[in-house]
């Protein structure tokens, strides 16, 4: 699929992530309630990565969330920025969408975000607003987390809502799925 040269203008700043700016900082990853919990949380970032793979093969930056509420997924998607032509329209916002019609409410009590990518400050807004109680990351983005690379909105007791964090979750490979994407683009652009 060619992409849109409204997609192209904003480029530049994916360039910026380069593929080792997602390190998967194994020695950070806040340990999980339990192992139950631990096994759950890879089997669901399992499914969040297959979504990543799926806007990988849209030629969107591989970014994937699921939402899991009561065990259940009720919300599954990925970064479709480019095909969309919308800023806002990153993995995590097109799932919070989801599951709240989903659940027929705004407020997603009970449920756990999933997303392969540590939110942006737009993302970790709507998660707040969202009042969901559990985020479950994997990669780091030093450029633009605003979990707890550059700011930690989701911690902050200003606010009206805090969450739990497990960070880290399947790290390696979700940050591997973002490097490829990018090594494969500039290695097009040089063509
Ligand atoms: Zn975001």
């Amino acid at each position: 699929m060619e992409r849109p040269a409204v997609g192209r203008s904003d480029r530049r700043c994916d360039e910026g992530l380069e593929p080792m700016m997602f390190p998967a900082c194994p020695g950070e990853e806040l340990p999980p309630q339990d192992e139950t919990v631990a096994a759950d949380d890879e089997h669901f970032m399992a499914l969040a990565l297959q979504e990543a793979e799926a806007a990988a093969a849209e030629n969107e930056v591989p970014v994937g969330a699921v939402i899991v509420h009561a065990g259940r997924v009720v919300a599954a998607a990925h970064n479709q920025r480019e095909r969309l032509r919308d800023p806002t329209a990153h993995a995590e916002m097109i799932a919070i969408t989801q599951a709240a019609e989903s659940l027929g409410s705004w407020r997603l009590e009970d449920c756990t975000l999933y997303v392969t990518l540590e939110p942006c400050p737009m993302c970790a807004g709507a998660i707040i607003q969202a009042r969901i109680p559990r985020v479950v990351y994997g990669a780091d983005d030093p450029k633009g987390g605003a979990v707890r690379s550059l700011y930690r909105l989701l911690e902050d007791a200003r606010l009206n809502h805090c969450c739990e964090i497990r960070a880290g979750v399947s790290a390696a490979r979700c940050g591997a799925v973002l490097s490829e994407f990018f090594r494969k683009q500039r290695a097009e652009g040089k063509k």
